[in-house]
């Protein structure tokens, strides 16, 4: 392998350990539905001199010399980033998802003012108003939920908004396999003056490439990370509408400063020049293809687990992810299926579901979705087999019980782990995965 040469040279402990995480890649599936795998085009505008540059400030307006060429690459990035979008204004420095959504709180609300946010186990952010993130500790935060269905609860949204009036309220999600109502929050955001953020992180290429309602003409705010479906570098934009500038025409100069000098230093213009040309790549009308995929893959895979037993939370998907609810087998069993599909090269996570009868750390569901598979190329056929073999690693594992106890339980799960690798279900389901991910090479050019 010629990849990395230098730096096998110079470090071959850090190498290796590269090296192993780029096979892992490439003979796994990788199902976690904020995963993909970015382009080497991508990755190599990441590896760039670019990281050595400091230029606090905005392109023309920088606290330091010498940012000619990296003025033109962010203005570059927030160009592509409005056209892309179809918004007036565009921040491409937010470090990631996390400090783009605490520059929105800053940018529009005072310490402890009320905001609106959909709870975390029931399929939110932590940064939309959760106890432990900054966002439930500085502000008053009212929480939003899903209905047994699995559906957003919309009278539980109006009543907090008329009662509590927020400030701001959050639509946007990291486990909801529906579409967002942006129109139906806007209703409610418009009648008590609050500002509305859309946060899209995960469904970003979704809606770039139409295969999911668009946010510009509801919202004021948008956030998303640039990582997920966007199939970017791991980093954030912050973009104002047209609607937001009409609700107050200083809020993109008020989303500026929150980030820089709010809360961030200098930014990461490496980043800034890979997240130009991922969305360069959405601009594409392969990208359109690829979104519209994304949906047809979800859909096709959770209609083949719903056929063969297996219950997923809202009965399917309309986006890229979906929710297998555990419970007809017992609670907490999330973790068992997660780690009996690691072990056979499917790697999920293990989720809360509506009404999660265990905890946040032994939850009853597994997270699933199919932006990384999508990018290699699978389509519904190869669905069909990834469904297979769900449904037999999750009847292997389905009668294992968590104790409550927790010395029990740290010894059961130990134990249960340890037999994984002698498991004929998870050694075939293994060895057909690695047949399977041959004939969807992922980085081919680095294996030359
Ligand atoms: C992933 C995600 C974020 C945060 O992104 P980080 O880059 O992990 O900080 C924010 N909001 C939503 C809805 C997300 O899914």
């Amino acid at each position: 392998m010629r990849w990395l040469e230098r730096l096998r040279k110079n470090d071959p402990k850090v190498a290796d350990l590269v090296t192993k995480e780029l096979q892992r890649q490439e003979f796994g599936l990788e199902m976690i539905p904020s995963e993909n795998y970015a382009s080497l085009a991508v990755m190599e505008a990441m590896g760039t001199v670019l990281t050595n540059k400091y230029s606090e400030g905005y392109p023309e307006r920088r606290y330091y010399g010498g940012n000619e060429f990296i003025d033109m690459v962010e203005q570059l990035a927030i160009d592509r980033a409005k056209e892309v979008f179809g918004v007036p204004h565009a921040n491409v420095q937010p470090y990631s998802g996390t400090p783009a959504n605490q520059a929105v709180y800053v940018a529009t609300c005072n310490l402890g003012d009320t905001i609106l946010g959909h709870s975390l186990p029931d399929g939110g952010h932590l940064t939309h108003g959760w106890k432990t993130s900054f966002s439930g500790m500085f502000y008053k935060s009212m929480q939003y939920h899903v209905k047994p269905d699995g559906y957003l609860d919309l009278d539980e949204v109006k009543r907090l908004a008329r009662d509590e009036r927020p400030k701001l309220i959050w639509i946007g999600a990291s486990a909801y396999a529906r579409e967002l109502p942006f129109e139906e929050f806007a209703a409610v955001a418009d009648e008590v003056g609050a500002y509305l953020a859309a946060d899209i992180a995960h469904v970003a290429g979704l809606v770039v490439g139409g295969a999911h309602k668009h946010p510009a003409p509801y919202v004021h705010i948008v956030t998303t990370t640039t990582h997920k479906t966007l199939r970017g570098p791991r980093g954030a934009m912050i973009m104002v509408t047209e609607k937001g500038l009409k609700k107050d025409p200083e809020l993109g100069n008020k989303i500026d400063k929150a980030v820089f000098p709010g809360l961030q230093g200098g930014p990461h213009d490496h980043t800034t020049a890979a997240i130009a040309v991922a969305l360069g790549e959405a601009l594409k009308p392969e990208f359109k293809e690829y979104a519209h995929q994304i949906v047809k893959n979800a859909r096709a895979l959770a209609e083949e687990l719903m056929k063969n037993g297996v219950k997923i939370v809202s009965n399917g998907t309309d986006n890229h992810l979906m929710l297998i609810d555990l419970t007809p087998f017992g609670k907490g069993k999330g973790v068992f299926v997660q780690d009996a599909l690691d072990a056979s090269g499917i790697t999920v996570n293990k989720n809360t579901i509506p009404a999660e009868p265990s905890s946040p750390f032994y939850p009853s569901g597994v997270r699933l979705g199919t932006p990384a598979i999508t990018t290699r190329g699978m389509k519904e056929k190869e669905m069909k087999s990834i469904a297979r073999w769900i449904v037999d690693i999750i009847g292997e594992v389905k009668s294992n019980e968590l104790p409550e106890d927790r010395v029990k339980r740290n010894e059961v799960l130990e134990k249960f782990k340890q037999g994984l690798s002698s498991n004929r279900t998870v050694k075939r389901v293994r060895s057909e995965v690695v047949q399977l991910c041959k004939r969807f090479p992922l980085y081919p050019e680095l294996f030359k």
